[in-house]
């Protein structure tokens, strides 16, 4: 089996001509761990029994001619904020290091009623704030294409794990960034759906009307195969919308692409943006061009205040959601609690060694942007300014189809780079927070397949698509693929 090459639907061909069996297969994928991950670190925790196990359900399955899904067997690498039943889910924090999960998230079912195979628990910066993986309370995870570099975050063990072949694909959680950057900087595709488009009951609750949950693949086709696995609204989630996705999800149809005109947002393309990053971008719009798309610049006026505002209202919502975690009800930390003295000191301090700088930072800041003296000039203005960000885009959405930029300012930066700079890697996101505070689906594409141990570093582009017109990006990124 030839790891690098293979996607979802060549491995469920190689499952039905019995090339490999599921059993075989995902005993490849956990030996690509045990040699890679030494040096990587994108899993916090391997769930081999149980993967070993439904694989040899599926194998019987086969054995007995019996069809089986296109996700039958296919291993898949979990961000360690989306719970599965029994399992450990930790979103990378010390305040939740011996929790249980004691439910699959909806996705998680989803993908298991797919015959999905779940390979392991990855890891994230800290309930996924960060953009470097260089927040988790437990370990600094490292990109494969550069070791002294960071994968990205938060879902950077998501990333690593697909871009290291450790799994074939992954599912992340992104908030403001977070599937799509680590994508960018692994060379692999990640997609953000439509806020709504995915329930997200059983996702560790970060910035609750930011977040979403969305694939991490190789291809932009596994990506699709991916979310029309887990679309879909559910009872637990108030905020979803039955979307009925025709057929037609899994991509446009050319024709229909082919009549599009994509939006060059000129405040996305402006000076503190690597060289290589443009040079990227650029090469990808020329590519496009051969699809005869049309381009068209266009203007997102109040992008320039989006990180002020992405850093006003996630740190409120953070503030409000981390409120639950006193070391008690999810978890014990039984080292502090044998020191408390009494249940506000034991509060004090499993939340003091529960809670790394950077989580610690944003419920302070949440906190005060939400009391009573500093709520109307921080919290109620940004409210403002997303709508004015989130009407920028229904303008553009007036005279443009999808609108392109680059998914990321740099490349993969050095682990250690931003860590003393919270802002400067704040501004990672500066391309992706925007589509968050506005709801919109949005895909990073790598611009070119990079190569692991070459000396290029990944670059990617952004596709950003209205409402629930996930076809639309994940329609010209599989006709761009095949260019
Ligand atoms: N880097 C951003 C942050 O730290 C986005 C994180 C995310 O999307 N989960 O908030």
């Amino acid at each position: 089996m030839e790891l690098e090459n293979l996607t979802i639907t060549s491995f469920h061909n190689g499952l039905l001509s019995r090339e490999f069996s599921a059993l075989e297969a995902i005993q490849v994928f956990f030996k690509s761990i045990e040699s890679n991950d030494k040096k990587i670190d994108a899993y916090l925790n391997l769930l081999k029994d149980d993967a070993i196990s439904q694989a040899e359900k599926i194998d019987i399955l086969l054995a007995k001619n019996e069809s089986v899904p296109l996700l039958a067997g296919v291993p898949l690498a979990i961000k360690d904020n989306i719970l599965i039943e029994g399992k450990k889910t930790t979103a990378a924090s010390r305040i939740l290091e011996n929790y249980i999960a004691s439910y699959d998230a909806t996705v998680i079912k989803k993908l298991r009623s797919a015959q999905a195979i779940f390979l392991g628990k990855t890891n994230l910066d800290e309930f996924a704030m960060g953009a470097s993986t260089e927040n988790s309370g437990f370990k600094i995870t490292r990109n494969p294409y550069d070791l002294n570099r960071v994968p990205g975050g938060s879902s950077g063990g998501s990333a690593a794990a697909v871009t290291a072949n450790m799994a074939l694909a992954a599912l992340g959680s992104d908030t403001g960034g977070s599937v799509r950057q680590p994508g960018a900087f692994c060379g692999v595709v990640g997609l953000k759906p439509t806020y709504g488009a995915v329930s997200r009951f059983g996702l560790i609750a970060m910035a609750s009307s930011l977040d979403q949950i969305g694939p991490i693949a190789k291809t932009v086709e596994d990506a699709a195969i991916l979310f029309k696995e887990i679309a879909g609204k559910d009872e637990f989630d108030s905020t979803g919308v039955n979307h009925n996705y025709s057929d037609e999800l899994l991509a446009s149809p050319i024709n229909k692409i082919q009549k599009f005109k994509i939006g060059i947002p000129k405040e996305y393309f402006v000076g503190g943006i690597d060289k290589k990053v443009i040079e990227g971008v650029e090469q990808a719009m020329e590519k496009l061009k051969s699809l005869k798309l049309e381009f068209k610049e266009i203007s997102l006026p109040h992008t320039k205040y989006a990180i002020s505002c992405y850093y006003i209202i996630a740190p409120a919502e953070i503030s409000a959601n981390l409120a639950r975690f006193e070391g008690i009800r999810y978890s014990s930390i039984l080292e502090v609690e044998k020191k408390a003295k009494t249940l506000k000191d034991l509060y004090f301090k499993n939340r003091g060694f529960g809670f790394g700088e950077e989580v610690k930072r944003r419920i302070i800041l949440g906190t005060f942007v939400l009391s009573r003296g500093y709520y109307d000039a921080y919290y109620a203005k940004a409210q403002k300014v997303r709508m004015l960000i989130r009407n920028d885009f229904v303008e553009a959405f007036k005279e443009v189809d999808v609108i392109i930029s680059p998914t990321t300012p740099t490349s993969a930066f050095k682990i250690g780079e931003k860590t003393k700079d919270p802002l400067s890697m704040y501004l990672s996101d500066v391309f992706t927070c925007p589509i968050n505070l506005a709801g919109l689906p949005a895909i990073s594409i790598p611009v070119k397949k990079y190569k692991l141990g070459g000396n290029e570093l990944p670059v990617g582009f952004q596709l950003i698509g209205k409402p629930f017109h996930e076809a639309d990006i994940l329609g010209i990124g599989q006709f761009y693929e095949k260019i």
